[in-house]
């Protein structure tokens, strides 16, 4: 299954904690061909007085469930130390299933694609550097349509121009 997944973090070694959780992922023997996009750093939204971000989109090929895919997420954000504080608060790594193939689902705790996707630009932007084509299941529009149709403001800035490769694993 196809599955991708959003990462963030804005405390200590940002790029630091991304490579660190993409290699967590990357290890777990249900993953495989695990590929990130190119980062970028973002400003904080919806709660604005904490540190930039750093943003990127992971995509890789998993024979997990959602639900396990969930679990190995969790894990590995805990493992690397997250606590959890206030809501959109500051975080050593933030990592969300953004799409699992085409499914839908609306669990109280698992909610797919994920429900604000459409809404940032920080995810959208390195989301089109991986699959501009990939249709949201139930809005019906492509990546690409998504951003063009976004009217925020918030600045993303590109971390790896000129960078093109994405980091495999
Ligand atoms: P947001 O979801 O708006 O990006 P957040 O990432 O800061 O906010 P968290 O505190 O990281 O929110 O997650 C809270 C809970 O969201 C998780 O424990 C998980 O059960 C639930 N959740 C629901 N859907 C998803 C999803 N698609 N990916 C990751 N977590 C999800
Ligand atoms: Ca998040
Ligand atoms: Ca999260």
């Amino acid at each position: 299954m196809l599955a991708y997944i959003g990462i963030g973090s804005n405390l200590g070694n940002k790029r630091g904690n991304i490579h660190r959780a993409v290699k967590a992922l990357g290890a777990d023997p249900g993953n495989r061909r695990v590929r990130c996009s190119p980062l970028y750093a973002t400003e904080p939204v919806g709660k604005k007085d904490q540190d930039w971000f750093v943003n990127g989109v992971i995509s890789l090929e998993t024979s997990l469930s959602p639900r396990e895919l969930l679990e190995l997420l969790l894990g590995i954000e805990k493992k690397m130390g997250r606590v959890r504080g206030e809501k959109w608060g500051p975080r050593t790594i933030d990592l969300d299933i953004l799409f699992y193939e085409d499914q839908i689902l609306k669990e109280p705790d698992l909610q797919v694609p994920h429900p604000r996707l459409q809404e940032r630009k920080f995810v959208l932007l390195p989301l089109r550097d991986l699959a501009p084509d990939w249709v949201h299941p139930a809005l019906g529009k492509t990546v690409s349509r998504l951003l063009a149709e976004l009217d925020t403001q918030e600045w993303v800035i590109p971390l790896d121009e000129g960078n093109e490769k994405p980091c495999t694993v």
